[in-house]
């Protein structure tokens, strides 16, 4: 090998890694960088942040080392050969996106930890993981190696790209397996309750991965060109930290990194009785299935302009819409695919995405296509006027993806599973750009859908999902908003922060009554406001209502004028149409039971 990184457990109490980066034969000024982001995640971390105590050697001489920027260095070796630097990473972040190591449990990304060698990144790069806490074990989908010290486990990757696209989670953490179509899978959770029902999470995650290969290898296909039509990995590995409050996870090309709140794992009930599960349960097994689909649509398939990834700035595109919002509009869609939810379920987690796009005055003012282009200083970095001024790319991205199968299925020319299939088989799984899209969308439904993509995607009206849900024969329910909804307003509540505002929505009566964010609702028409649905009890219809309001330690009195409030503000229900015609049952069974 000639990039070799020896990681070792430094101290589980300061939370450091101690890491040994040997590169052979190095002529003349050799460069070293840490990445500045993680692939799959659209912004600037500055991971080099928690490096600390860099030194260069040669044999047994210190070499001087210069810092180019905040995130690379450079080395004169005084001769050719080995080179070896020595440093420090502080490891303390919980998430999916860097590194942590304390007492129970190790995790990183080597996009963290692992110095990027100038020019060497094509080369084989070989990782050996050391000094581990007794009982601790290894998981990751890097390959294995027979190690060369007794202790230590070994890996090596075909390159740089390979070795930091493969996380490692440390500790004594709970293992299964399971076979999906003959490619074996692992699944490590860490920090499960003793109750934690290990083989329901196997068997209900098995459904999910023989639901996505056959969703992308159709068994018919499958024996008309065997090699072709395999899932695009050997083996695959789920690594999820359980705790007591989290939610996300990132994809990787043979395994995902999850977070999730252990109250929420399946749990073992008595002897003959089954554990419900619960929308909690739900959510999660959406998220096991989106970083799973990930793996076809993200990981292989992919922005060209991501085809070489760039560790050291922001790299653009305007295709989230498509390769998070399509994800996001199959996780779910093969959760009932796959049998693991049933129709009013799935309809009932559609009706609350179109109602949360529907609730984002940003809808208007951002497409799809630039929200995917902004990620980086939009999405990434929410704050208060993000509903005004932002949308989604993985909600609206995923009613693009609904619309475009709806209008492919109901024009009778094929569906959007077909399109996903047909860019798979023509890039060979590789990268492809928004025309591809459009060329593959053209192929299947046999029109151009240049106008639907120019409006959809790069527009900012409304999607025309009511026409299209109502012609396959589904029912469309606007509910009642709640208080909150109809004012435009988002609010945390609770004993100690009391009503706190957290966004005005553009355009809404709370915004003309000139609430900011951060505000605390304190009282209403003289009345102590615990809750802000205590405000009805003191409206009065046309009726102006004076608010007490504290802002940056003032008390503040504003009037909330009582202008007609919008009464449909709070969401979409969708139900199978009793009177739905043959044709129009058909159409649905072939959407949600494909
Ligand atoms: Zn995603």
């Amino acid at each position: 090998m000639t990039v070799h990184y020896r990681l070792a457990v430094h101290d589980v109490h300061a939370h450091l890694y101690r890491v040994t980066l040997r590169v052979d034969a190095v002529r003349g000024v050799q460069g070293f960088s840490l990445p500045v982001w993680i692939p799959g995640s659209y912004m600037v971390r500055e991971f080099s942040r928690h490096l600390s105590m860099l030194e260069a050697w040669q044999g047994t001489r210190r070499l001087p080392l210069t810092q180019i920027d905040k995130a690379t260095w450079e080395v004169r070796p005084r001769q050719s050969g080995p080179v070896e630097l020595r440093y420090f990473v502080y490891a303390f972040d919980t998430s999916v996106r860097a590194a942590f190591l304390d007492d129970r449990r190790g995790f990183f990304n080597g996009t963290s930890l692992l110095l990027r060698v100038a020019g060497r990144e094509d080369e084989p790069q070989q990782l050996d993981i050391h000094d581990l806490p007794r009982d601790w074990q290894v998981a990751t989908a890097l390959r294995s190696v027979r190690s060369r010290t007794a202790g230590a486990h070994s890996y090596e990757a075909t390159d740089y790209h390979e070795l930091v696209d493969h996380p490692v989670e440390l500790g004594a953490f709970w293992r299964g397996r399971f076979e999906a179509r003959g490619v074996p899978h692992e699944f490590v959770v860490a920090g499960a309750l003793p109750s934690f029902d290990g083989e329901r999470l196997l068997a209900d995650t098995r459904a999910i991965c023989e639901a996505q290969i056959d969703f992308w290898h159709p068994r018919r296909a499958a024996r008309a060109r065997a090699a072709a039509s395999k899932p695009p990995f050997d083996r695959y590995v789920f690594m999820l930290n359980a705790v007591d409050e989290g939610y996300g996870g990132l994809e990787h090309r043979a395994s995902t990194a999850l977070i999730a709140s252990r109250r929420d794992l399946p749990r073992r009930s008595r002897p003959g009785a089954r554990w419900a599960g619960g929308d909690a349960y739900v959510t999660l097994l959406g998220l096991i299935s989106h970083e799973y689909f990930h793996t076809w649509n993200v990981k292989r398939l992919r922005p060209a302009e991501l085809a070489g990834i760039d560790y050291t700035r922001e790299n653009y595109t305007q295709l989230l819409w498509f390769f998070e919002g399509f994800t996001s509009y199959y996780d779910d869609l093969l959760l009932r695919r796959a049998g693991l939810i049933d129709d009013k379920t799935y309809l009932r987690l559609v009706g609350k995405t179109i109602g949360g796009v529907l609730a984002t005055p940003g809808r208007g003012v951002q497409s799809v296509a630039q929200s995917s282009f902004d990620a980086w200083v939009k999405y990434y970095r929410s704050d208060e006027n993000t509903p005004n001024a932002t949308v989604s790319y993985y909600t609206k991205g995923a009613l693009v993806a609904l619309a475009l199968d709806l209008t492919l299925r109901s024009e009778g020319h094929g569906s959007l599973d077909a399109v996903m299939r047909e860019l798979w088989a023509r890039s060979s799984g590789g990268p492809i750009s928004e025309a591809d899209i459009a060329a593959a969308l053209e192929r299947v439904g046999r029109r151009s859908f240049a106008g639907d993509l120019a409006a959809w995607v790069h527009g900012t009206g409304d999607l025309p999902l009511r026409g299209l849900l109502e012609r396959a024969g589904l029912t469309w329910k606007t509910e009642p908003g709640t208080l909150a909804q109809r004012l435009g307003l988002r609010v945390t509540e609770g004993a100690l922060t009391g009503v706190q505002v957290k966004n005005v929505l553009r355009g809404s009566l709370a915004e003309k009554a000139g609430l900011a964010a951060g505000d605390e609702l304190l009282a209403a028409e003289g009345w102590r406001l615990r809750r802000l649905d205590d405000l009805q009890s003191w409206m009065v219809a046309d009726h102006p209502m004076q608010l007490l309001v504290a802002r940056d330690q003032r008390i503040v009195t504003l009037r909330l004028p009582m202008a007609p409030m919008p009464g449909d503000a709070g969401g979409i229900t969708l139900a199978a149409g009793e009177k739905a015609s043959a044709a129009q049952q058909r159409l649905q069974r072939a959407w949600l039971a494909a």
